[in-house]
């Protein structure tokens, strides 16, 4: 851990290039990716951005809904630039986390109607589908003829 000193500043416009190199790295990986992906990724362009800033950025970022976060399954926590600003869910791949934007269908309405039966006021819902991408599948499968 990296121990913060309170002369230390907070996040402000001084470090406004480090939070650019961060969304240029989301930008740049197609994929979901962790907080240390990104970090690793910025290592590499020599960019001297530490790990704290990282998650800091990510979770103004989030904050922000400049990026979408997944939880998985694991505790680990993923990260990509999207591409719309629109409401829309995800079909996840779990093994290289690459994503399809995907409209909520059913789940729309489904969220609506379980709120309101139970006399909630809806504020928000999240629904992720995850599985194999196409790719990841036929790595699964190195018997089956390749293109
Ligand atoms: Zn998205
Ligand atoms: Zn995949
Ligand atoms: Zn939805």
């Amino acid at each position: 851990m990296v121990t913060t000193s309170p002369s230390v500043p907070k996040l402000g416009p001084r470090n406004t290039w480090q939070r650019n190199a961060i969304i240029h790295v989301l930008h740049d990986l197609e994929t979901f990716s962790s907080a240390k992906d990104i970090y690793t990724e910025l290592v590499r362009r020599d960019k001297k951005v530490g790990l704290t800033t990282v998650y800091r950025t990510l979770q103004s970022l989030s904050e922000m809904k400049a990026v979408d976060v997944l939880h998985m399954a694991g505790g680990e926590t993923l990260y990509r630039r999207c591409d719309s600003d629109a409401h829309h869910h995800h079909l996840v791949c779990t093994r290289c986390g690459q994503a399809e934007e995907i409209e909520g269908g059913p789940v729309e309405q489904w969220a609506q109607s379980v709120a309101q039966q139970f006399g909630y006021q809806l504020t928000g819902h999240d629904a992720e589908i995850y599985g194999l991408c196409p790719s990841c599948q036929s790595d699964e499968h190195p018997d089956s003829p390749a293109a």
